[in-house]
Order: structure tokens, then sequence, then C-alpha cells
């Protein structure tokens, strides 16, 4: 911890408000609640805030990962040495015309409905995703045919040096569950703004609510997890071939194979990080034995 010690005092003392925690248990900001401590955790509630913290760990040469709402990231039972910085205190969102612009830590269900409230149509499918703007941005997150790549115009972002850009349209090189912030990972979204179009807010919400409904219905929403564990491989389901293999409800510890969606890997409380990876691999062998065909995690590994 002794190298942290300059950095928390650099931060602490800034003018900027930033939440600065040591040994943070990764488990209490992560969907799947699994995960142990991080070194440091530190929570910017301002843009400038944010610029400073970064340019802090950049000149002491400290590594760190970015961290939206965790709905995306299963982390080791060890947790994570280097600093998490978590964006969910930047959360602004504003409209302008038939403009979103939201901040990185910006809850998708508080974009979507800012955008109701507004008239805006084109974000209903991203309601019910539990993640911030940022990471939406950087995995391209999409449910029933709507994806961040349709409506995402601009991403203002700091490059590694900490430079501020703007990437414009397709810049963002979207791809299925991938933007070029995967192949940049030191790249941050700041800010986006998304272009929707003029809607009826009593339409838009009927339709939010519905895609609502429609996740309940298939969805474990009711334990801890990130989703669909797996991509979508080329011409299969993954929930279809892991059910398919006689998986549903297969267990290692506390991880397994939800009963009402295969294709989520869900905690049925106190699982670890070594439970989750065990079934992963066990989940991935039989997928291939049975079908030849290799599963891919979307959810990021982080050990
Ligand atoms: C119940 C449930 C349902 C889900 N349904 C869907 C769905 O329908 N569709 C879908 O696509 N996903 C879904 N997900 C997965 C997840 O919500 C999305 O991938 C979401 O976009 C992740 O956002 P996050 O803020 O939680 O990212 P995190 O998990 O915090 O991070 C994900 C990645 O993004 C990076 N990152 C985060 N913020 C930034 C930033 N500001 N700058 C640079 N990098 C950053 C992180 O370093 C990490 O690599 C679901 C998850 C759950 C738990």
């Amino acid at each position: 911890m002794e190298q942290y010690h300059d950095l928390i005092l650099a931060l602490q003392q800034a003018a900027h408000e930033i939440e600065v925690r040591e040994n943070e248990c990764m488990a209490q900001h992560t969907t799947f609640a699994i995960g142990g401590p991080a070194d440091v955790f530190i929570s910017p509630k301002t843009q400038e805030g944010l610029r400073y913290t970064i340019a802090c760990l950049r000149e002491r040469e400290l590594p760190y990962l970015m961290l939206g709402n965790g709905s995306n990231m299963l982390v080791a039972d060890a947790g994570v040495r280097s600093a998490v910085v978590c964006t969910t205190g930047l959360d602004e969102v504003h409209i302008d015309g038939d403009k979103v612009i939201a901040e990185a830590g910006a809850l998708l269900s508080r974009v979507a409905r800012c955008a109701q409230h507004a008239g805006l149509t084109g974000a209903e499918f991203a309601g019910g995703i539990p993640g911030s703007l940022g990471g939406a941005v950087f995995m391209n997150a999409g449910a029933y045919d709507g994806q961040m790549q349709a409506i995402v115009q601009q991403t203002e972002y700091l490059d590694a040096a900490g430079e501020l850009h703007l990437l414009e349209g397709e810049a963002h090189r979207f791809d299925y569950r991938s933007s070029i912030f995967r192949e940049q990972p030191d790249w941050i979204v700041l800010r986006s703004e998304l272009k929707l179009q003029a809607g009826d807010p009593t339409e838009i919400l009927s339709k939010m609510n519905d895609f609502a409904q429609r996740r309940r219905t298939k969805q474990p929403l009711n334990f801890p997890s990130a989703g669909s564990t797996f991509k979508r491989p080329q011409g299969h389901f993954a929930g279809q071939m892991i059910e398919e293999c006689g998986l549903k409800g297969f267990a290692v510890g506390a991880a397994q194979v939800s009963e009402k969606h295969a294709g989520f890997l869900i905690n049925r409380g106190g699982a670890t990080c070594d439970d989750m990876l065990r079934l992963i691999e066990t989940v991935q062998q039989r997928v291939h034995e049975k079908f030849g065909v290799e599963l891919e995690c979307e959810v990021r590994i982080i050990r």
C-alpha cells in the first residue's frame, strides 16, 4: 500500500470532490456480488475530479481499472492489485433538442427515462441494461434489436496521455459487444452524445414497459449475475446450446447455470470467483464437446 500513500494524500487534498477508500470490497461494486478488495477505490464526482485522478495516477505510473456499474465484470477473490476508478458519481444527463448528452457514469436506465420524458425515441432498448453509459459504449451494449452503435453520435474521451479528444460516428468502430475502447484499454469515456428522434412519450413508455416485462419473464433478475455470460456464437444461441447439454441448474459451489435462462450464470449466494470460473470452464467444455462451438466470455474477467 506504500505506493498509494502519496496518491491518496494528493486526491484527498484536491479541490475536486473525490472519494478515496482503501481495501474496498469489489463484491459491493459488481452485479455478480463477487470479488475481493481493490487496493484503492476512487470515485470522482466531477469531470475535473476524474481528469485530476487520472493525471495523478499517470504521473505516479500507477495501474488502474475503469469501473462503471460493474455489471459486466467478474473480479478475482484475491481482489484487484491496482487502483479502481469508478465513474458512477459522474451521472449528469442533458437533453438538447433531439440529442441526449450523458456522462460516463449515468446509468442507461436513467438515460432511457430522460429520453422518454423528453419525447425522444431510440433508447428504449437500453432501459433494462444495468450498465453505465461508459460501460455501454465500451461494450456496444444492446438488446431487442437496438444497440449503442445506432444512437451514439459523439464521444468525448481521454487518451493514454490524458489528452482530451472527440470521437465521431464510425470512428467508434462499434462491432458486436465491442468498440474502439476495447482495443484501446487506456482510453476513458467521459461523455457521449446520443442522437434520437422525436416520438410519442406514451408509446415510448409502453415499449420500455414491454421490454422490462420480457426481461422479468425470461431472466433470473432475482439473483446476482452479469447478464449473458457468453457472447452469441455465430448461427447459434449460447443459452439454447447450454440447455441442450443438460446444464440448466448445474452448479459449482454457489455458482449455477440459471434454471430460468441457461445463458445466465448466477451467484446463488456466496459464490466465489473460483466457483464461477470453474463453472464457466465446464460449460465451455461441454458445449465444445457436443457442438464443436467455442463459447467466448462476454463478461470481463479481472484477475
Ligand atoms: C441482469 C443483467 C442484464 C444484462 N442485459 C444486458 C443486455 O441486454 N445487453 C447487453 O449488452 N448487456 C447486458 N448486460 C451486461 C452489462 O449490463 C453491459 O455490458 C453494460 O454495458 C456494462 O456496463 P457497466 O457500466 O456495468 O460496465 P462495467 O462492468 O463497469 O465495465 C465493463 C467494461 O467497460 C470498461 N469501462 C467502464 N466504464 C468505462 C469508461 N468510462 N471508459 C472506458 N472504459 C470503461 C471497464 O473497464 C470494463 O472493461 C446485463 C447485465 C446484467 C447484470
